[in-house]
């Protein structure tokens, strides 16, 4: 049986953020009583006109500068003619053609698996608008919502001949273009709401052949484990039949979740079954170089730019850097906290761990919580400092978070700052190894094991505020004299 390789090409349709739809006044929302923010413009009444919603052309222009893409700066709307109930109009507002969409030529990088980044081609990026939802009623029969006919929509569609060849750097691309989405603010990212839909089309072909395999597009994926599993599930399947003999057919396969497996759909269209021409109600766009530039220079920082930064300039190991970067807000609250001169090291470590924990258990968000980056700054300093031990730090960590009171505050209030008086640590010592006088002498008899022990019980007379360098030292002198 030759070897196989697989190609996976993908197409996202992304919802914008927006307040409105793309060509009327009716809200953007989730949700909801079906039909409720439709009017007769997306309805598709005979008679209405669209106006196009400039905040939409603005962020998928965005998303396509954040892709590296060109950005044609002439661009038109095509109608996809198609017969379906979800769709009011009979067309979908969309764009056609290879240099019309708003960005074209563009390319994405991935963390390759053996270090470094893979570059992912980006064939376009265009705007168009949602379809309605079809709905099963509990009485039977199907129903109709158009709530969601209309709102701004962008797809992004990857280059062929595909970069992409395993389920990995599928799941890979997906969850890298969600983050950037996020970052730029122009889509939520909520798969299971929806709001992001990746329908990837994949193929295998025998390894050194120059030929693509006929494809078979999947749809119904709605998380990045069913991205994975389900290019997976297509890669096996086709291998399979080809090893049969068998003819693939270039078709469009639903993924069922519960199976892991999918099943066939339907018989793929071709382009010329949609009939695309150009709308006659909309004007082309037209931009100049210089909103283009300025649109360009309002980028935020991007994920995979930060996740750098924070490993070459801040000295973070990549995997404390891509918990930080992983969420827009953490990301922002770390930087808050390195700005007011928290040591890097020390705030990640302490966000990460304790801080992500109980932000975890409680349900909360770090800026809705009570610490804020300066009490994370206040707290690493006490430490760094030696005013208090690790041990005392945690507390007072948890009480701030608990209440909201500065941690300075806190270790004043309790009286919990670290003991660095050696007189103290000594005679505390001291009162240790007189109360424990067989593990004294079990030390004694070569078992050093137990210093540990020691160390603890003079922590415990302590109430954990001893300095545990200086009572280890102290420990040693006393036990030698004993
Ligand atoms: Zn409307
Ligand atoms: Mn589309």
């Amino acid at each position: 049986m030759p070897e196989y390789v697989a190609s996976v090409g993908m197409e996202v349709h992304a919802e914008l953020s927006t307040q409105s739809k793309m060509f009327c006044r009716c809200p953007v929302a989730f949700g909801g009583e079906p039909n409720t923010r439709v009017c007769p413009i997306c309805l598709g009444m005979p008679g209405t006109l669209p106006v196009p919603n400039r905040a939409a052309i603005e962020m998928v222009l965005k998303t396509a500068l954040a892709l590296n893409c060109q950005i044609a700066m002439t661009s038109v709307f095509h109608r996809k003619n198609y017969f379906y109930p979800d769709l009011p109009k009979g067309y979908q507002v969309s764009q056609y053609g290879e240099t019309n969409p708003l960005g074209y030529n563009g390319y994405l990088e991935i963390p390759a698996s053996g270090g470094g980044t893979k570059r992912i081609g980006i064939r376009r990026v265009h705007l168009e608008e949602d379809t309605g939802k079809l709905m099963h009623l509990p009485s039977g029969g199907s129903g109709v919502d158009f709530n969601r006919a209309g709102v701004p929509l962008m797809e992004i569609v990857t280059d062929f001949p595909p970069d992409i060849e395993t389920p990995d750097e599928a799941k890979e691309y997906l969850a890298q273009l969600r983050h950037i989405l996020v970052y730029l603010g122009v889509c939520d990212g909520k798969m299971e709401e929806g709001s992001m839909r990746c329908e990837p089309n994949i193929s295998v072909r025998p390894v050194g052949s120059e030929t693509y395999g006929i494809k078979s597009e999947l749809k119904n994926l709605n998380s990045f484990r069913s991205v994975q599993l389900g290019v997976a599930f297509e890669v096996r399947r086709q291998i399979a039949a080809l090893a049969t003999g068998a003819t693939l057919r270039q078709e469009t396969r639903g993924w069922d979740e519960n199976r892991e497996a999918s099943y066939p759909m339907r018989i793929k269209e071709s382009e010329n079954d949609y009939r695309y021409f150009p709308c006659p109600d909309l004007v082309p766009m037209k931009f100049d170089e210089a909103a283009i530039e300025a649109l360009r220079a309002s980028l935020p920082e991007l994920p995979l730019a930060k996740l750098r930064r924070y490993r070459e300039s801040l000295g973070l190991s990549d995997y404390d850097a891509g918990l930080l970067v992983a969420d827009k807000d953490w990301a922002t609250y770390f930087e808050q906290a390195v700005e007011l001169g928290g040591d890097p090291k020390a705030v990640c470590n302490w966000m990460n761990g304790d801080f992500a924990k109980m932000l975890n258990e409680t349900g909360q968000s770090a800026s809705a919580s009570k610490v804020t980056p300066a009490h994370l700054v206040e707290l690493v300093r006490l430490i760094a400092s030696g005013t208090i031990s690790g041990k005392i730090a945690k507390e007072v960590f948890a009480e701030t978070f608990r209440t909201g009171q500065a941690p300075a505050q806190i270790v004043e209030a309790k009286g919990a700052t670290q003991i660095s008086d050696l007189g103290a640590i000594e005679s505390a010592v001291l009162r240790v190894l007189k109360d424990n006088a067989d593990v004294v002498a079990k030390y004694k008899s070569g078992q050093t094991s137990v210093g540990g022990f020691l160390i603890g019980q003079v922590m415990r007379e302590t109430k954990g505020r001893a300095n545990p360098q200086l009572v280890r030292e102290a420990l040693d002198k006393a036990l030698e004299e004993a």
